[in-house]
């Protein structure tokens, strides 16, 4: 048994991760992670949100809320994402928590204490205009690598070149477009160049690692190390944990790698774990898997960090980081822009299917690219029609025509060689995953999946039935021994829909507690098969590009998830109350016409959908800052009934959408709707924009024959009274 130790790079919570981020970093330690728990190994897989920085604040204004704020938001919003596409951490924190700043602290104070830290002065921006300091990313300006304009000052977003804001062109304040002044200011710097020669004789074994990690660590040294500021004039942060010097900030990316100790120490912390099994621990192996721009980060900052700070702990093994994955595509791009984050493209697709093509187009060598076109294509001939393909046509076969695992015959040499190549294959695929090349294992499921379809139309077992019964039953022995290899040894590609192999399968637990030698032992003669059902669907991209009218239009609302908390009845109107409404950020008193269909008691308490950026106006003397919104059937009223937290946005509406007029928001079609098997059951069928599992009564908003669910992040918007489809929404 071995220990691994995966190091996940944090993404910053300044926004929702993007995919191309995901075939970077996000999915090949999941790969890696679930391989080895297989394999029986004990591996500690560590990563957070990095929620300090330039990166944060800056967001953090751009959206008006305080860094804390925007830190947290991103962070729910990121971890979530990654646990739907089933990306699994050991822990997955942010570095707020108080174990990290403790640890990061003590790391600063030791290496400045041994003398690896030093007090010096350097020249930094400084805004006469806005009267502020503009560290790294306040500054704008071009890139002098590359010559992007616009660039932040931390580094080139481009060529991923690290920089100065000094270096950059033509720099400008990010607030007012002045150009800044270069002030003389005290920072501390961490000496790296006390670590030139541990450095150079750290890397002398690591002719395994990528060439482009090795080459671009090569050429660091090479140049000679340069002390590196590690301090920030700026509020937000981990205070600089020397005295009198606390109102300076520790450097983001500083502490952000320490992340990887903290949260193995925080780990410790939460469970019965024990970190020095994985940190002081000469056999244990420690990988960190990034995207290329944090290449220096691993392969030189921290190891530095690690060798001054204590020299037992353990260095990295490997660092596999991959090169970019960019969205292109031809036109069909266009609409969908060139930044597609994680939890968009996990709303319109099953997180397998996105494994898969992310996979198969990872950069683990060179840049690549994600087109759209390629996408469908891949998903459709490779996934569903090779894999999802041959596993249904065996599974649906054996079960409509023996029910159970039928006993085989005899073998002829066909089907040794079968068993043979199941062999053969899943060993293969094994040391794919082992040595990081996890597109090349990928390539040999689908092989070996390939080999299953020919052999399975070769053998042709329905040709056996009835009379030669054994004969097919022999067939299909081999076919799902070929099943459950592919099933084994997908599981860390395709952990949900294995999953549901697994259990079409008849077999106990999960696929993923199982070890990968599982691949090789034949099912049980006589195990009674559940029906199956098809692993994976079609898509089509054009479809949902047509679509995108209607999700242009949806982004013109602001519907938010709203709570009651108080109700009055109107004092100069009948039929009208006045309530206060928790929309999450504030609280708004909203008019409705209420009073004939709900008592006040039975109003309290209860979630509601706001339409939040209706211009105010005046009912009856009293200002309602919105409206909420109910269904109406004859004398028959019903709230709309979310199930989201308050504050959460309706799917697909927009937090901070622009006002709107009460004669703009009636031009929305917005109707009860019942949905069967994904589509609006109406007058005209309507075809959803999204794809959607929604069975039942909800509300749907309708434009030119196609129709978006309403959804909030738990599910669909029902409705408090029973009320029938086709009913308005007002
Ligand atoms: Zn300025
Ligand atoms: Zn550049």
């Amino acid at each position: 048994m071995k220990r691994i130790l995966i190091g996940v790079a944090w993404p910053y919570a300044n926004g929702p991760i993007h995919i191309g981020q995901v075939g970077g970093c996000y999915l090949p330690p999941d790969i890696f992670r679930r391989y080895h728990e297989m394999k029986g190994n004990e591996v500690l897989m560590v990563s957070g949100s990095d929620q300090h920085g330039t990166p944060v604040t800056v967001t953090a204004e751009e959206e008006g809320l305080t860094p804390k704020e925007t830190a947290e938001k991103y962070h729910k919003i990121n971890s979530q994402a990654l646990k739907r596409l089933g990306v699994r951490f050991s822990l997955f924190t942010y570095t707020m928590n108080e174990t990290h700043k403790r640890v990061a602290k003590d790391i600063f104070k030791t290496l400045y204490e041994k003398g690896h830290i030093n007090l010096n002065s350097m020249e930094t921006f400084y805004c006469e205009n806005c009267g502020r300091s503009l560290p790294d990313r306040y500054v704008l300006g071009t890139c002098p690598e590359c010559g992007q304009e616009e660039i932040k000052g931390d580094q080139c977003d481009e060529c991923g070149t690290l920089l100065d804001p000094k270096n950059l062109k033509e720099p400008k304040c990010m607030h007012c477009g002045e150009t800044p002044d270069l002030i003389e200011s005290e920072h501390f710097f961490l000496k790296l160049s006390n670590f030139q020669k541990l450095l150079e004789e750290y890397i002398e074994d690591k002719d395994y690692w990528k060439n482009h990690v090795l080459n671009f660590t090569k050429g660091w040294l090479k140049e000679g190390l340069e002390d590196r500021p590690i301090s920030r004039d700026m509020e937000w942060g981990i205070s600089v944990p020397i005295e009198g010097y606390e109102e300076k900030k520790i450097y983001v990316w500083f502490e952000a790698v320490i992340g990887y100790l903290s949260t193995s120490i925080k780990w410790s912390e939460e469970s019965e774990g024990d970190w020095t099994k994985f940190w002081k621990n000469p056999d244990a192996e420690h990988y960190y898997f990034l995207g290329k721009d944090n290449i220096p980060f691993h392969t030189i900052i921290w190891p530095a960090m690690l060798m001054g700070y204590d020299n037992e702990l353990n260095l990295p093994y490997d660092v596999p980081a991959n090169q970019y994955m960019r969205i292109g595509g031809q036109q069909l791009s266009t609409s969908r822009g060139t930044i597609v984050s994680l939890p968009d493209i996990l709303e319109d697709f099953s997180s397998d299917a996105v494994r898969y093509y992310i996979t198969m187009v990872m950069p683990e060598t060179k840049d690549t690219n994600f087109a759209w076109e390629e996408f469908e294509d891949k998903i459709n001939s490779e996934l569903v029609g090779n894999l999802g393909n041959f596993i249904h046509r065996v599974l649906s076969f054996t079960y409509s025509n023996f029910g159970e695992v039928p006993k085989p015959g005899e073998l002829d040499e066909r089907d040794e060689k079968v068993l043979k190549r199941i062999e053969e294959k899943t060993k293969e695929i094994g040391k794919s995953i082992e040595n990081r090349k996890f597109k090349e294992g990928l390539k040999k499921i689908m092989e070996l999946s390939r080999e299953g379809n020919k052999y399975f139309n070769d053998k042709a077992p329905w040709e056996n039935l009835p009379e030669e019964k054994e004969i097919a039953g022999t067939t299909l022995n081999i076919s799902l021994r070929l099943v459950k290899a592919l099933c084994v040894s997908a599981a860390p590609y395709l952990p949900h829909s294995m999953e549901n192999l697994w259990n079409y399968l008849s077999q106990e637990g999960s696929i993923h507690e199982q070890r990968w030698e599982e691949a090789l032992i034949p099912l049980d003669t006589g195990t009674q098969l559940k029906e199956p059902k098809p692993l994976y669907d079609t898509i089509n991209i054009e479809d949902m590009e047509e679509d995108s009218k209607l999700v242009e239009s949806l982004k013109r609302l602001d519907l938010k998830i709203g709570k009651i908390t108080k109700v009055k009845e109107h004092p100069n109107a009948d039929k009208l109350y006045v309530t206060r409404v928790d929309i999450g950020k504030e609280e708004r008193t909203l008019v409705a016409g209420l009073k004939p269909y709900y008592d006040k008691e039975e109003m309290e308490d209860k979630k509601i959908v706001v339409v939040s950026n209706l211009e105010p106006a005046k009912l009856r003397g009293i200002k309602s800052e919105g409206m909420m919104l109910a269904a109406q059937e004859g004398d028959k009223v019903s709230l709309l009934k979310p199930k989201g937290d308050v504050g959460e946005n309706i799917k697909g509406s927009k937090d901070g959408a622009d006002m709107i007029s009460f004669k703009d928001f009636q031009q929305f079609d917005f109707r009860t709707a019942v949905w069967e098997n994904g589509n609006m059951i109406s007058k005209e069928k309507l075809k959803p924009v999204k794809s959607n599992n929604f069975e039942g009564i909800s509300v749907a908003l309708i434009d030119e024959g196609k129709a978006i669910l309403l959804k909030d992040s738990k599910g669909a918007i029902t409705l408090d009274k029973e009320i029938s489809p086709g009913s308005e929404i007002m």
